[in-house]
Order: C-alpha cells, then structure tokens, then sequence
C-alpha cells in the first residue's frame, strides 16, 4: 500500500470564550480538511466520571478510569458528534456541570499523555489533505511541529460577550466568573494565554465571525506555502 503524504495539521490553541471552536470548524469546511476538538475528550472523560458517580476528585479513580473510556468524535466538521460508548454526549458535555469538573482531569498529567496519544492517532488516520486540531496545548505538545500554528485570542470583555450571548439563560456575571476561574484553572496546566515561539496571534476582539475565518485561513494558506517551498 502507498504512503499517503503527511497530512497539513493546523494547530490552535486559545482561552474559552475565544471562538476557537466555530473558528475551527468553518475554517475546516473551507479548507476542505478534517476537524478533531480536543477539549470534547477531556469533557466527554469528565462526563462518564459524573455519569457513573465516580469519585472525579480522586486522582486514581480518573487515571483508572481511563481503562474504561471508549471515546469517538467526529472529525467531519459538517458531521460532529461525541460518543463514550454507545451513548452521544455531544449535547451533554457542554453542560455547566461538565464544563465545572473538567479541570479535575486536566490537571492530571497522565491523563493528558493518554489523551495526547489518542490525539496523534486520530491526526495520523485523517484521510483528508489536512487537519484542523484545536485546545489548549496544541501548538506546544500535541503538535509542536504542525504546518501552521496559531493561538487565538480576544480580549476577556470580548470572550465574555460572546459566552453570555451563547448561555441566555445565565448572568452575565455568573458567565464571567466561570470564565475567569476556567482560565485560572486551565493556565496552571498549560500556557495557552501567550504565543510560543513560531506560533502567530490572531486577535479576534475586534473582527467579527467571518473576518476571524479569514484571518486564520490566511495563516494557514501562507504557512503551507513556505512548508511547500522549503
Ligand atoms: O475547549 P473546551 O472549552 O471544550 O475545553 C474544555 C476543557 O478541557 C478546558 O477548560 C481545559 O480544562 C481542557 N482542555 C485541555 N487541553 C486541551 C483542550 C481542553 O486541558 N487541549
């Protein structure tokens, strides 16, 4: 059987709030490439724990339980769903109560090398040009040498805008504060807050949906120009 050429991965990290998600998606589509969110594993590991009363605190419960996690996600960005077994959570794991626990196994660095590893399994078994992978530590350790790598970011006051106007049924400072303590949280682990060598910022407080798009599009169209000529 023939080697296929190594896939073009597009790495993204960036804070929640940040649109990376919908940024990443569209950008997939219009690229024609695959799609693999990260933080659908670390919530849908967070989610089984809640929905079989295990003890997520528990460092070893969390590390044992990973055994037991039959994780798929949809890397078609038209088609995305996330199953942990036969059940879909892709609804599910964006619940608050998801959302709230998910730090207690992020934190866990063994479960980030398992998570890391099924990473790189599902970008090595993409069967289109390129992936589109998006989280917190993506351009740092799931994909340090990807094509193109980006952080995306916005300006707090703008990442909350945008969360309140997606949760209607929550405060504006209720949606803050849960942002601000996700953000304190998350960066203990990972520093997805400043660009890493090599990685280019875009900015997207002051550019709407479609500019951001366009914006990373273009990244991502030079980067693979220059890995092309060099
Ligand atoms: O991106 P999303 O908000 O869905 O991520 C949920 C949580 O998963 C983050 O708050 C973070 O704790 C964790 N995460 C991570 N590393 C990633 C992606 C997500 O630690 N690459």
């Amino acid at each position: 059987m023939a080697h296929r050429v190594s896939a073009i991965v597009v790495a993204i990290d960036g804070p929640a709030g940040s649109g990376k998600s919908s940024v990443s998606k569209q950008v997939a589509r219009e690229l024609g490439y695959a799609y693999l969110d990260t933080g659908a594993a670390y919530r849908a590991l967070a989610w089984m724990l809640l929905d079989r009363g295990l003890d997520a605190e528990n460092p070893l419960v969390v590390v044992e339980s990973l055994a037991e996690f039959e994780f798929a996600v949809g890397t078609d960005p038209d088609h995305y769903f996330v199953k942990v077994g036969p059940d879909d959570v892709t609804i599910a794991i964006r619940e608050p109560w998801v959302t709230s626990e998910v730090r207690l196994v992020a934190r866990l660095p063994e479960v980030r090398a398992y998570l890391t590893a099924l990473f790189r399994r599902v970008v090595a078994e993409a069967s289109q040009p390129g992936i589109v992978v998006e989280g917190r530590d993506i351009t740092t350790v799931v994909a340090p040498d990807a094509t193109a790598r980006i952080l995306l970011t916005a300006s707090e006051e703008a990442r909350m805008g945008r969360r309140s106007a997606e949760l209607v049924d929550q405060s504006a400072a209720v949606v803050g504060e849960q942002l601000r303590s996700r953000d304190r949280a998350d960066s203990r682990v990972v520093d997805f807050m400043n660009a890493a060598d090599g990685v280019t910022t875009v900015d997207s407080t002051e550019l709407d949906f479609g500019q951001t798009v366009s914006a990373v599009v273009d990244v991502v169209r030079t980067a693979v120009m220059r890995a092309s000529h060099g």
